[in-house]
């Protein structure tokens, strides 16, 4: 009775900031059609292996005929031919096909299990390897590899707000391509079953269907791990002028593990990297910012000074030609001491949108979902995604 009646109350409380938001708020039963997101699992492979536990179809994708159907299939190596494809010795004519567990089995792709459907596109003898699959089960493979599951619930419930948002943005995005996202740090790292854990799942369940939408429609809601004091305006990045994408002041992430960082590169392995990507100017003799956002204090652009001439890069480019785990974030400041370049800066991560460290302490202090995602996303609101554009 106890655990009934606390369970009762907490459903209360969050009710009455986001209703309906707690499951005992709305009718479980409800169904609604699947809303699938196209996850590439592999792009570009040779060949990938495959394994299923119990009965499967193979559908040719175009005509939707069954061009096999079997009771299991060992792990074997799924390839392209000139006509088709190649698995188990047999040949598969189709130029996409679809892999359809039957009755609850399960598909391991290179040893990882999906939940919903795989579809196998080629390109040439090169295979695309897509998993279809509810939002809401593709939620529960990303969540863990966005958030750590200890943290607490109102944390969770809002990235699995702001990762929904995104992905159905994705959607939206993307019907022209075979898939939505990739299932690496391009999108959302995503691992299938095995990267669900039961706490990030139920707050995935919490939230089921909510989206945040500005103006009636939902927007590319961006993370990332910490932003070191100011969030980052999405115009500088991505073209994107949106009012809750324009960076907010946070002191949330003081505490965070990533809010102050320093690396260390060789000076000849920095002159590679940056050569390499048709940035040469000889020995490199110094750096200097040539342009800085000043409401997050990010560089925008910088210049590599050497003995054989500069250059300026944009330094988003910068970031990632070095490397995105050295120079964390474009808040940095990069010194030369002796054979070595320094790189000191605050945060982790491109910055725009909500701050992942933030958001966790913003919830130890008592801010519930909808808190945090009006302060990192300014004007938006929590609907339904059936009342979203
Ligand atoms: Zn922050």
């Amino acid at each position: 009775m106890r655990t009934r009646l606390s369970f009762l109350m907490i459903c209360a409380a969050i009710s009455v900031v986001i209703t309906p938001i707690c499951p005992c708020a709305q009718d479980p039963a409800a169904p609604r059609e699947p809303i699938l997101v196209r996850v590439a699992v592999a792009k570009g492979a040779d060949s990938v292996k495959i394994f299923i536990a119990g009965n499967f179809k193979i559908i040719d994708y175009l005509s939707k005929s069954v061009i096999l159907e079997e009771k299991y299939l060992s792990e074997t190596d799924l390839t392209a031919t000139e006509t088709g494809f190649k698995l188990d010795g047999k040949e598969l004519n189709a130029s996409a096909i679809s892999v359809e567990p039957v009755g609850g089995s399960r598909v391991y792709i290179n040893g990882r299990i999906f939940r919903g459907e795989i579809r196998v596109f080629k390109d040439g003898n090169k295979l695309t390897v897509v998993n279809a699959v509810d939002i809401e089960e593709y939620l529960y493979g990303v969540m863990r590899n966005e958030v750590s599951t200890w943290w607490p619930m109102e944390s969770l419930k809002a990235q699995a707000i702001a990762a929904r948002t995104y992905a159905l943005n994705q959607i939206n995005e993307s019907k022209a391509k075979d898939y939505d996202v990739t299932a690496d740090v391009g999108s959302q790292v995503y691992g299938g079953i095995f990267s669900e854990k039961w706490r990030t799942n139920r707050a995935v369940d919490e939230t089921r269907d909510k989206v945040l939408t500005y103006d009636g429609a939902v927007f590319p809601a961006f993370f990332h791990a910490t932003c070191g004091g100011s969030t980052f305006d999405a115009a500088y990045l991505w073209n994107i002028d949106l009012p809750p994408l324009k960076g907010v002041k946070c002191r949330w992430c003081r505490k965070s593990p990533h809010f102050n960082w320093e690396k260390w590169l060789s000076v000849t392995e920095t002159e590679e990297k940056l050569a390499a990507a048709g940035y040469s100017v000889g020995d490199i003799i110094g750096f200097e910012t040539t342009k800085r956002d000043p409401f997050s204090a990010r560089i925008l652009e910088l210049k590599i000074k050497g003995d054989k001439g500069e250059s300026v890069i944009l330094a988003k480019d910068f970031r990632r030609i070095i490397g995105a785990d050295i120079v964390r974030s474009t808040n940095f400041k990069v010194t030369l001491v002796g054979e070595y370049v320094a790189f000191e800066g605050l945060g982790w991560g491109h910055g725009v949108g909500m701050c992942q460290w933030g958001a966790y302490y913003m919830s130890r202090a008592g801010k519930n979902a909808s808190e945090i995602l009006e302060f990192y996303y300014p004007g938006s609101k929590i609907t339904d995604y059936k009342d979203a554009r």
